[in-house]
């Protein structure tokens, strides 16, 4: 018996993850692309932009015009943050699961989406970082502040990234917490004689944040103990390293009743 198919939009398609991502949706056999959210080519068809697959595919400029004249299951999210946040809490009005990639929702930002999500009984994912990679490092890094209390986080990206610090870095900074005594690492008595020059606090960890152009995503864990130091480091080499998490969240959003935050929260 064939499975329904997935049908899904995609908002962000001329984006350098949203153009991946409807790349993903066309080569996978179970989704369907039925729309598409861009903030210019209102009008067109998906096939009339650039570097586009051949799908005749209608593109909307406005998210909730296209809520309201497309049946979708999911949406696939990879915008700006404000754009983001306001994507979501439509799809959830308008009855379709949002998996998000799009970074810079604050915990305070999750938590209110969340309890709509809940209120909607509509499944919801947030991935900052949708490379598994990226998850492991994260979750081998939650291991070693086990025995490594002190630790600096350097996150380097692309030079056109909105945010700072990245999702990643900032929740790579709350598994550690969550494992570690609260600690301010350094001296006591440490004095930043330029301002930034010690990075953005989290919980006494330090997170440094470094744009350049020729980056994708990349970040360093750095631990230091008696006579030793640790490095955890991953690489997104190219942006195809975030579809296959992109795939699980599209496909696991629809079992889900409450609003998750982190691929790791999906990945068994
Ligand atoms: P990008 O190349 O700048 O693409 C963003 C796209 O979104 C642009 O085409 C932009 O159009 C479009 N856009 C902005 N506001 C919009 C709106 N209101 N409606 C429709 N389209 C809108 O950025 P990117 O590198 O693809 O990254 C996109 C997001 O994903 C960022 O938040 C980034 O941090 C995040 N990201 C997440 C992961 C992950 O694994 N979760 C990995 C990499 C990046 P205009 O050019 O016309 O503004």
């Amino acid at each position: 018996m064939k499975t329904e198919n997935i049908r899904i939009i995609v908002a962000g398609p001329r984006g350098k993850m949203g153009k991946e991502a409807v790349w993903l949706v066309h080569r996978t056999e179970q989704f369907e692309l039925v729309a598409a959210v861009d903030s210019k080519n209102n009008g067109l068809l998906l096939q009339d932009l650039n570097g586009m697959p051949e799908e005749d595919t209608p593109v909307f400029d406005n998210m909730e015009t296209c809520l309201q004249q497309i049946e979708a299951d999911v949406l696939i999210d990879l915008t700006a943050p404000e754009a983001g946040k306001h994507h979501l809490e439509l799809a959830l009005d308008y009855g379709v699961r949002p998996v998000v990639g799009t970074t810079g929702f604050t915990q305070q930002d999750v938590e209110r989406l969340r309890e709509k999500s809940e209120e909607k009984e509509l499944g919801a994912i947030i991935a900052p970082n949708f490379a598994i990679g990226a998850i492991l490092m994260m979750k081998f890094s939650q291991m070693a502040a086990k025995y490594f209390s002190d630790v600096e986080i350097m996150e380097l990206h692309h030079d056109r990234k909105l945010d700072a610090p990245s999702g990643t870095a900032v929740k790579t900074a709350q598994l550690i917490s969550d494992i570690r005594e609260t600690k301010e690492q350094g001296h006591p008595d440490e004095k930043e004689e330029l301002t930034g020059a010690r990075g953005a606090s989290v919980d006494g960890m330090r997170i440094h944040s470094i744009r350049l152009p020729g980056l994708v995503a990349h970040q360093e864990v750095l631990f230091g103990g008696s006579g030793q130091t640790l490095k955890i480091r991953h690489d997104s080499m190219n942006r195809e390293s975030f579809m296959p998490g992109v795939k699980i969240a599209a496909e696991t959003v629809l079992t889900l009743k409450t609003l998750v935050y982190g691929l790791e929260n999906i990945l068994e």
